[in-house]
């Protein structure tokens, strides 16, 4: 196959050395046998594979080009236009041709040639043939003549299913599968909030790269796929067993808006669409966009023309969405050399609310990022604090746990409670700042001042008052979940030591 493809006889001996030189052994009780020789196939792992399956895949693309000129060949009815045999991707192979056995013989005799000459075989019981508009009687005849099963659609390739109707909540089962599985590890159950929304900002990234780029995919799958992740995301499990404190819209939004710059899937998936609809208007050079050229649009203007019949689901959700760039006067504001600018696509699909008073306390955090959510949480009084659980009806004692003297809110957790006061009291005392400590409004105010700032003293301020909230907050529930304070010079001491560490 080598020499036919006209490499020199040095080279082809280099790689048949390759070949025939290779012996294994194996290692009885710690010693190793005499080698035995293998017939044929490279070492585990050499690094010359992958560039002899590209040349023998070379091979094989010849021997079906070569099919254009068979007589007893003919294309598939809708692959004519565009000579298309076959498309491969790695080792998955799909093969076209018309439903009638002299064309399926003569395809098979080709892949059959190839097969001869490089000594790969189809996995038989791997391999499915698909027909569409043939009888029943043409069909099996054709089954029996080339030995693979018959298949039905939507089958699966390069492991995402294939089909020419809407993609069912059946279809997308494995992704939500998966989905559950990665956020269900047992390790997950530890995560602070701030490992969890990374969980699911990297489970949410690699639906939108992988499927969402590919498919339109139905709502109601991307609705529970953000079910999963927001109840996970609250709760660390994946049912729903707490009421979410902050709505998954405005998690969202940008750091700048209060959000945490999560993406909303259905408005991402519907900018993957648009991309689809500028490449075919652009003709991009893509097989797929080629072949809709050839047998839909046919030298037609792609934004006037009327949706054309017998287009299959997908295709016509793409044609229908033609109108959002009609609605935002072109699509010249979403290209840039070029490319199609997906980001910005996706920001004019997705409108966000206004920006919050206090995003440098967010935004522009030194301190960890699971004190940074609290504070989050915080400085939108969206704390489980006592008075809010008991607005929620939960029939529990409204006391402080730490001072035992007041009820608890917000307001008396940072920093009216005697407890708490005292730790952000020394805490300022360390940072040199002299003052009496003041109602949480205005403490939240002065430390998002401070985070506007880039002097060293005012960003260890703001990392201060970002631990200090978390290290109370961890006190408070120590208190009401183990009934256990540590005392005040620990805490203030740990805040510090944290400070020093972050600061770095
Ligand atoms: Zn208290």
């Amino acid at each position: 196959m080598l020499s036919e493809l006209g490499f020199p006889m040095k080279f082809v001996n280099w790689v048949m050395q390759c070949l025939y030189s290779v012996s294994y052994s194996i290692l009885i009780n710690g010693c190793p046998t005499k080698p035995i020789p293998a017939k044929k196939g490279l070492r585990q792992g050499d690094p010359i594979s992958p560039y002899l399956f590209a040349l023998s895949m070379e091979y094989l693309s010849r021997c079906l080009a070569a099919l254009a000129e068979d007589t007893n060949f003919s294309y598939h009815p809708r692959c004519k236009k565009l000579d298309l045999t076959h498309m491969m991707f790695a080792d998955d192979l799909l093969m076209f041709s018309r439903a009638d056995e002299g064309a399926v013989k003569a395809l098979f005799d080709a892949f059959t040639k190839f097969s001869l000459a490089s000594g790969l075989e189809a996995n038989l019981h791997k391999s499915e043939v698909y027909l569409a508009g043939v009888s029943d009687h043409v069909a099996s005849n054709i089954v029996s003549l080339i030995g693979v099963p018959q298949g039905s659609f939507p089958f699966r390739y390069c492991g995402v299913p294939l089909t020419t109707r809407k993609l069912s909540f059946t279809d997308c089962k494995p992704l939500i599968d998966r989905t559950v599985a990665r956020i269900k590890r047992w390790t997950s159950q530890f995560l602070s909030y701030a490992g969890r929304l990374q969980l699911v900002k990297y489970v949410l990234f690699g639906i939108q790269l992988y499927w969402c780029q590919i498919f339109v995919m139905p709502k109601k799958v991307m609705k529970e796929i953000q079910r999963i992740c927001r109840c996970f995301l609250w709760s660390g499990a994946d049912a729903d067993s707490r009421k979410a404190s902050i709505s998954w819209e405005q998690l969202c939004f940008p750091k700048s808006c209060g959000g945490w710059n999560l993406k909303d899937l259905t408005v991402w998936n519907k900018a993957a669409v648009l991309k689809h609809c500028w490449a075919l208007a652009l003709k991009q050079d893509r097989l797929w966009v080629r072949w809709i050229h050839a047998y839909y649009i046919q030298h037609r203007d792609f934004w006037t023309m009327p949706i054309p019949n017998g287009l299959t689901w997908s295709l016509r959700k793409i044609w229908h969405n033609r109108e959002v760039f009609l609605q935002a006067n072109g699509v010249d504001q979403f290209v840039q050399a070029g490319k199609f600018r997906f980001q910005k696509m996706y920001k004019f699909l997705h409108p966000v609310g206004a920006q919050v008073g206090w995003k440098r306390l967010i935004c522009n955090s030194h301190a960890s990022p699971k004190s940074t959510f609290i504070v989050w949480l915080a400085v939108q009084n969206r704390l489980a604090t006592k008075d809010r659980l008991i607005r929620w009806h939960l029939s529990i004692d409204g006391t402080s746990g730490l001072c035992q003297l007041e009820n608890e809110s917000l307001e008396h957790l940072f920093f009216s409670c005697s407890y708490s006061q005292e730790i952000w009291n020394q805490v300022l005392l360390s940072l040199g700042v002299n003052r009496t400590v003041l109602p949480w409004q205005e403490e939240v105010q002065i430390a998002v001042k401070k985070s506007r700032s880039k002097q060293k003293q005012a960003c260890k301020y703001s990392i201060a008052f970002i631990e200090s909230v978390y290290c109370i907050w961890l006190q408070r529930n120590a208190k009401v979940f183990r009934d256990h304070v540590d005392p005040i010079e620990t805490v203030v001491s740990n805040i510090m030591f944290n400070v020093e560490c972050r600061y770095q």
